[in-house]
């Protein structure tokens, strides 16, 4: 799909206008309703998008400017989710959320994303990438009284997935991109069905499919657990070598100030790799040196044309001004690395 060496994208969202939602929160409530709301979504798109292709981004998306909650907005919109049953459950073992029940069959009713994805391939001629939960980080965000396993219920909403994923590729979505943190979390699971999951929901799929798994975004309680992760952040290492022989065609990692050991990379070899090279729990933004430095370590494992820098994770808790500077940031750093293999 991609010509240019070393094509830049975000992982997620993108701050949101202070007009539509509070802004430097994460999940803040909308400012707008009604039809205001809608048209506020539709500017809000617009802005966002001006702001990654002057900043040089290649693949651009929506920011996530239509959603409050990357997982709850495509939960909303399935049956058999009461969500007025409400329960208090621990999210990806981190943090206390209190989450909708799951009370009967869950199946996708209408399309979520699908007219604001038509609009946003109605502004750009760049490829756009399109991002909905994974299937495991959806069942981590309810509470299931209903099927009673976690592997049963999100079996069904990777069938839900797949039937709004098959729209947005119509509707002209370059690249397909499920987000799934519980993959650093809940490694067994991850192997024994997560990614037959993912799999179910990327069946019969055309275009580009990524995988994002990160280590969130840089609220306290994520802080907190990365603390008690140790010196070396392995998870990854559990999960590549099943991730590598699925059809899962990008994976989209964190490879920025973190902990996680760049050779880990070595075990998707053969993968597009989305290379994290932005920081998005920290609000110095990165020199452009910085960031070809992250790309030049990972190019040791990921053949250059397969080579996608990123940010980390979604960006939607900065400041815009930070958000537009880490962007600009990403592509320079990726510009500098792009003169290097050309020489
Ligand atoms: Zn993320």
């Amino acid at each position: 799909m991609m010509k240019k060496l070393l094509p830049t994208s975000t992982a997620g969202s993108l701050p949101k206008p202070s007009w539509l939602a509070e802004p430097e929160k994460l999940w803040s409530p909308w400012k707008l309703e009604g039809e205001d709301l809608v048209s506020g979504k539709q500017d809000a798109l617009r802005v966002t998008l001006q702001e990654q292709e002057n900043a040089g981004i290649d693949i651009v998306s929506d920011g996530e400017q239509t959603r409050q909650h990357f997982v709850t907005t495509f939960i909303e919109s399935l049956s058999g989710v009461d969500f007025d049953k409400r329960k208090t459950v621990r999210i990806r073992n981190r943090y206390d959320a209190s989450v909708p029940t799951v009370v009967g069959p869950v199946s996708r009713q209408k399309a979520v994303f699908v007219e604001d994805a038509k609009f946003l391939r109605k502004q750009t001629k760049q490829p756009i990438k399109w991002a909905l939960p994974g299937p495991m980080t959806m069942v981590d965000t309810l509470y299931d009284e209903h099927y009673k396993s976690r592997e049963k219920l999100a079996w069904e909403f990777a069938i839900a997935l797949n039937k709004e994923a098959k729209e947005l590729e119509a509707a002209g979505v370059d690249i397909i991109q499920f987000d799934e943190p519980a993959f650093n979390v809940f490694i067994d699971e991850v192997n024994e069905w997560g990614i037959k999951c993912l799999e179910r929901a990327i069946e019969g799929l055309k275009c580009e499919t990524a995988v994002h798994i990160c280590y969130g975004y840089g609220i306290q309680a994520n802080t907190d657990w990365k603390k008690t992760l140790g010196s070396e952040w392995r998870q990854y290492e559990e999960t590549f070598p099943s991730i590598r022989e699925s059809n899962i065609d990008i994976v989209s990692l964190e490879c920025h100030n973190g902990r996680v050991p760049v050779e880990v990379l070595e075990l998707i070899r053969g993968k597009k790799v989305m290379v994290g090279a932005i920081d998005v729990a920290n609000e110095t933004i990165e020199t452009p040196e910085e960031v070809a430095e992250t790309l030049r370590g990972a190019l040791k494992y990921v053949d250059a044309d397969k080579l996608y820098p990123c940010t980390n994770c979604g960006m939607a808790p900065l400041s815009r001004k930070i958000a537009r500077g880490k962007l600009e940031a990403l592509r320079a750093g990726a510009d500098i690395v792009r003169r290097e293999l050309a020489a």
